[in-house]
């Protein structure tokens, strides 16, 4: 076993969702919402399944569906993207990612990343030969500033990681700390990896910003999106990758000997819903908001604190502040096991000097799972 797997757990997403299943617990762990997703897409994907080929769409996705992701983010991001040269659909961010750090680290490079992070991207990055240099963010504004990233970069500096809206904080990226990264990714030379899948999911009039459209950055972005993530179907797993036609050649490498191509109904599906959104990029996050709200004032009611969020399925407790001694992994634990509420310790997205205060909850559920699950959070405090 190569050494990156070797003592790997499971990621804690399943292990709570684990826990959860096997008590009946509600759970506000996972990020997935609670219903299916939205009907047409599931009846075009079925209409696709039963009258389409079935047979292998063309490798770096169906031409209408990259048209419909180069239309969508011209439309809501202001982005002049070429769907032959400059998008690949994947399968789900998580294969995109894949693609991105295969494709464009070489053993011995320096990767930048910011902590707290998504699990996924560490292993990936060591397995490519990447030389891991972490930011530690912390909140309650989990940003960060010029000396963290001068103690960052270096001139061995290949790639930096930006996760915009933030999973698990919840915060979108101010756009002069974006401007600010861009600055260092030009005086470096390095690639910028933007996992933005969050990009639909943000609250309050907020706009998200990609990175790829500030100064320096067109010819040196990677922008990642998740259908998934856009339209509320999370097991869907259907990605884009944004780049440059150099990189997304190189990219487009990769995807070919990862997953070659993705199913092609549910890439039918996700073309429609772009094409075809109605008002869902305004009522879906309206939607999440109000629940956000409501699981927040829950919470305050029972004598959380509660961190802003503003963006994602999250908001944030601080479990110290709340007047509760236990690092988060051992409340969660015990939520979960003796009071019915799943949850996400947010140290598990730290790979050293972790923040052990802070519990990721999930909020895209519906009002009567988000009453109960504070009602249980209340229980056990
Ligand atoms: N990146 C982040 C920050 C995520 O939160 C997730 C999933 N929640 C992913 C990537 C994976 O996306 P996908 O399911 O499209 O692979
Ligand atoms: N991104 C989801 C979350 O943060 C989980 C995805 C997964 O389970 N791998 O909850």
């Amino acid at each position: 076993v190569h050494p990156v797997y070797a003592d790997l757990p499971t990621t804690i997403f399943e292990e709570m969702s684990g826990l959860a299943r096997q008590t009946g617990a509600i759970n506000l762990g996972q990020g997935f919402p609670d219903d299916a997703g939205p009907m047409a897409l599931r009846r075009k994907a079925g209409e696709a399944l039963i009258s389409g080929t079935n047979q292998y769409p063309p490798m770096r996705g169906l031409p209408a569906l990259r048209q419909a992701v180069a239309a969508h983010y011209a439309r809501t991001q202001g982005l002049n993207l070429d769907w032959e040269d400059e998008i690949v659909v994947t399968s789900g961010a998580t294969e995109a990612l894949a693609a991105a750090f295969l494709s464009l680290i070489s053993p011995g490079d320096e990767v930048v990343l910011f902590q707290p992070l998504y699990d996924a991207y560490l292993p990936m990055v060591k397995r490519a030969g990447g030389v891991p240099k972490l930011v530690r963010l912390a909140p309650p504004h989990w940003r960060f500033d010029r000396a963290m990233l001068e103690a960052a970069f270096s001139d061995r500096t290949r790639m930096v990681v930006l996760n915009t809206p933030l999973n698990p904080a919840g915060v979108v990226t101010p756009d002069e700390d974006l401007a600010l990264l861009a600055e260092f990714c030009v005086r470096h030379d390095a690639i910028a990896v933007c996992d933005e899948v969050w990009e639909a999911v943000v609250f309050d009039g907020r706009k998200h910003r990609p990175l790829i459209g500030y100064p320096g950055m067109r010819e040196r972005t990677v922008k990642i999106g998740s259908a998934g993530k856009m339209f509320g179907m999370t097991g869907w797993k259907v990605g884009f990758l944004c780049a440059a036609p150099d990189l997304t050649r190189a990219l487009a490498g990769a995807h070919q000997f990862l997953t070659f191509t993705t199913p092609p109904n549910l890439q039918e599906a996700v073309a429609f819903g772009l094409g075809e959104p109605g008002d869902w990029f305004e009522a879906m996050p309206a939607g999440l908001q109000r629940s956000r709200d409501r699981l927040a004032a829950g919470l305050r009611d029972a004598g959380f604190v509660v961190l802003d969020s503003g963006g994602t399925y999250f908001l944030n407790v601080d479990l110290n502040a709340s007047g509760i001694d236990e690092d988060d992994r051992t409340f969660a634990l015990r939520a979960v096991r003796d009071h019915g509420v799943a949850s996400i310790p947010v140290s598990a997205f730290y790979a050293e000097d972790p923040v052990r205060h802070i519990l990721r909850l999930c909020f895209a559920k519906a009002d009567e799972t988000l009453d109960e699950g504070v009602a249980r959070l209340a229980r056990a405090r």
